[in-house]
């Protein structure tokens, strides 16, 4: 398959070193598809938003549903993410989206943001899935004095727009809250909570074994063609056809898996460090003992909570080099920054490091609905690295489109419209490089 980077970074025999890996219960592997199977609804892809549309799709209108799956339930980006269950899904801006989309559509992206991270709460709950839930709503922080101007500006626009109440907090108030580091100030948007990743992803992938919904891991799809009406999905071993499929496959999708999506995607890389656990005294001459997901108000954002053993997770952009030499380059990168914001832990040493996928669009907006004419072909996808709400409610937003509870879609515009294809494609990860160039120079000099 053909991939925009180091293809080695898409194998599934490639497994991410994370801390979740290591602390979360293991689960039985998913037998892998070995003879010619079908089904009313193929899924390819088991994170979040595959498993939650199977879950939806058999439970509220009881389809047979089956999914495909290169490796394991939450391999990819499920499994590997920072965990920050909050908004955030898209990279256009709520002023940009108004002038796009207009206000009521925008209004009702942003509800659909706030319903994503109470619909993961309650799903949490109500499948008794222990995912290490902590903090209460997020904090954006200032990297730089005049960014205080602009989280004001945010908190009176959310305000007006959406009657959203947020707290702008003050370098005292920082402080009290145990927030303590190279920062001038935060918001704190009232939405949100941090989770274990593979905690959640192993405990919907339980739920659905339990649910009767077979998952085939070790089951890449390598060809996807058309029988008459049906699609036909080929693996290494076998083949599974189908009325509909869904490709739920994120930043780990290949180029040429489909031509809806080829050329209209562009994978990025994300990195995390993870530290050994910070003593008391540690911690408090930092000053920081709040769980609370924090990211920082950079373009190029770093996303940072201390974890509820003590560690302290930090992440950022991983580069544009997905090889062992890129990945190593990215580790370095990402500690200096780590010890620069934090300098108190700049002798604290990390025990874990790994990157991994996140998916962008031309439109900077992620995509729920059908990719081919005659709507058996159906996708969501490009969360912006912000798709542990997002993709979780899409995954039942998705169902209820498939199966056409309502004649029309009661999505928003902002995540029914096409997304389209990026000028010259081949040259995608040109352009991610000349942005983060870009994005860098605005960060750290204005
Ligand atoms: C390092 C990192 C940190 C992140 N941090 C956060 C965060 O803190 N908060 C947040 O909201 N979001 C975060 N994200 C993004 C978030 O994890 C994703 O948006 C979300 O998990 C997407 O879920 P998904 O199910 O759509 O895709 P994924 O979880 O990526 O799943 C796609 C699956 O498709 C499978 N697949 C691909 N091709 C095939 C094929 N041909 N055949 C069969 N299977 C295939 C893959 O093996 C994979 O398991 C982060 C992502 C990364 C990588």
């Amino acid at each position: 398959m053909k991939y925009l980077y180091d293809s080695n970074a898409f194998a599934p025999s490639t497994v991410a070193p994370s801390y979740w890996r290591d602390t979360a219960p293991t689960i039985d592997d998913f037998p892998k598809l070995t003879a010619d199977d079908q089904c009313d609804v193929a899924i390819i892809g088991s994170g979040y938003t595959g498993m939650m549309t199977a879950y939806h799709l058999a439970t509220r209108y009881g389809m047979d549903v089956k999914i495909l799956e290169a490796a394991q339930p939450g391999w990819g980006a499920s499994g590997r993410n920072g965990g920050f269950c909050c908004m955030g899904a898209a990279k256009l801006s709520y002023s940009q989206m108004i002038k796009r989309y207009g206000l009521g559509e925008t209004k009702s992206f942003f509800d659909t943001q706030k319903a994503s991270v109470s619909f993961v709460r309650s799903f949490l709950k109500d499948h008794n899935i222990d995912a290490d839930v902590t903090g209460e709503g997020e904090i954006s922080l200032a990297h730089k004095a005049n960014r205080m101007k602009e989280l004001q500006e945010e908190q009176s626009f959310l305000k007006t727009t959406f009657s959203h109440k947020t707290t702008l907090l003050q370098p005292d108030d920082l402080t009290k809250m145990g927030l303590s580091g190279n920062f001038h100030g935060g918001l704190h948007n009232p939405i949100g909570f941090g989770l274990h990743p593979l905690r959640y992803a192993r405990g919907l992938a339980e739920t659905l074994r339990k649910a009767k919904i077979k998952i085939y891991g070790d089951s890449a799809v390598t060809q996807w063609s058309r029988q008459g009406n049906a699609h036909i999905l080929r693996t290494s071993e076998g083949t599974l056809k189908a009325q509909k499929v869904v490709m739920a496959t994120n930043g780990y999708t290949a180029d040429d898996l489909s031509k809806s999506v080829s050329g209209k995607l562009l994978p990025a890389l994300s990195s995390v460090l993870v530290t050994r656990p910070l003593t008391d005294d540690e911690r408090s001459r930092q000053g920081w003992n709040n769980t609370t997901p924090v990211y920082d108000s950079r373009i190029l954002l770093h996303y940072f909570r201390l974890l509820p053993d003590g560690r302290f997770l930090f992440g950022g952009r991983g580069g544009t080099d997905a090889s062992s030499a890129g990945k190593i380059n990215a580790e370095r990168v990402l500690r200096q920054d780590f010890e620069k914001l934090f300098p108190e832990w700049a002798s604290v040493t990390h025990t874990h490091f790994w990157q991994g996928f996140v998916c962008l669009a031309n439109n900077l907006v992620p995509y729920i609905g059908p990719i081919n004419a005659d709507k058996t072909a159906w996708a969501s996808l490009a969360y912006h690295g912000n798709g542990v709400a997002m993709s979780s409610w899409a995954g039942q937003a998705l169902a209820d489109e498939i199966a056409g509870k309502d004649k029309t879609s009661k999505l928003s515009t902002v995540l029914s419209r096409p997304y389209t294809n990026f000028p010259l494609p081949s040259l995608r990860l040109l352009y991610l490089k000349a942005a983060y160039a870009y994005y860098h120079v605005k960060d750290e000099w204005l």
